[in-house]
């Protein structure tokens, strides 16, 4: 039997593979990839890797998630080295713990490689501290996608709050979100293609989002708090460097 690993692939940008998941793609007999998994991190792979995409993206799935885990399965008994790569982190919203638990239970050994989750890379690369003293000191992040039901009051005290799988229903969400408590003039940015040369924010509040909510394309990672006001402080006035504002960018 071969090994089976559960490898994060980061948000997008190939430099932002963990050390252990860049070896591991450059030996794998078989990867098994996802939507949201950059080709540069594939072009990694030695040649005659067996590369299968079996790709998720919110509402439509190349493969049904039972078929990827006796997928996964048949691979071990044929394949020494066999990789199923997610982007992100593999147990943020990557149903990798039912890869694991269906492997392990057929005596499949697996080892899991964290990622790095777009939860936290996305709000960072656009500058945003997820907490910052006096601001935030707590986060959470949920999913906002419809098939699931969030009591979004359980969360309104949370100071940064970071939704994926948000974009559609980012309108329903501010107007939860508002009805639970929020200021409806709180800040909201939604990065987009995160770490990608593709990158984009968008920028709104509350309040615009639940009454005539701005385009946002997907993938995008959206952040809910005050926050959100400092990723559009140059970093100078952040860390109130008057004096020398240039170390600031160093
Ligand atoms: N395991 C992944 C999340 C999978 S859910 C992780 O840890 O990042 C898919 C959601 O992740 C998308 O709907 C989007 O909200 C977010 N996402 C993933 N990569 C992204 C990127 N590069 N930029 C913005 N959002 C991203």
């Amino acid at each position: 039997m071969g090994k089976v690993y559960l490898v994060g692939g980061g948000p997008g940008d190939p430099e932002l593979l963990t050390l252990k998941a860049y070896k591991l793609l450059q030996t794998a007999d078989v990867i098994l990839y996802d939507a949201l998994v950059n080709a540069d991190i594939l072009n990694l792979s030695k040649p005659d890797c067996l590369k299968i995409y079996v790709g998720k993206r919110e509402g439509r799935h190349a493969l049904p998630q039972e078929e990827i885990n006796h997928l996964l399965y048949k691979f071990a008994s044929v394949y020494d080295k066999i990789v199923r790569l997610k982007g992100g982190d593999p147990f943020v919203f990557g149903r990798g713990g039912e890869e694991l638990a269906f492997l392990t239970e057929r005596g499949v050994e697996v080892e899991v490689v964290p990622g790095i989750s777009s939860a936290l890379a996305a709000p960072a690369s656009a500058f945003i501290p997820i907490t910052h003293r006096e601001v935030a000191s707590s986060f959470v992040v949920i999913t906002g996608h419809s098939n699931r039901q969030i009591n979004w009051a359980d969360f309104a005290r949370v100071d940064t709050i970071v939704v994926l799988m948000g974009v559609r229903n980012r309108q329903k969400i501010a107007q939860e979100l508002i009805g639970a408590g929020r200021d409806p003039s709180e800040p909201v940015a939604f990065i987009e293609r995160a770490t990608t040369p593709e990158q984009r924010e968008v920028f709104t509040t509350l309040r615009e989002l639940s009454q005539n909510p701005p385009d946002v394309n997907t993938p995008a990672v959206m952040v809910i708090g005050n926050v959100v006001k400092l990723g559009k402080l140059p970093l100078s006035q952040l860390l109130n460097l008057s004096a020398k504002p240039e170390i600031a960018y160093i």
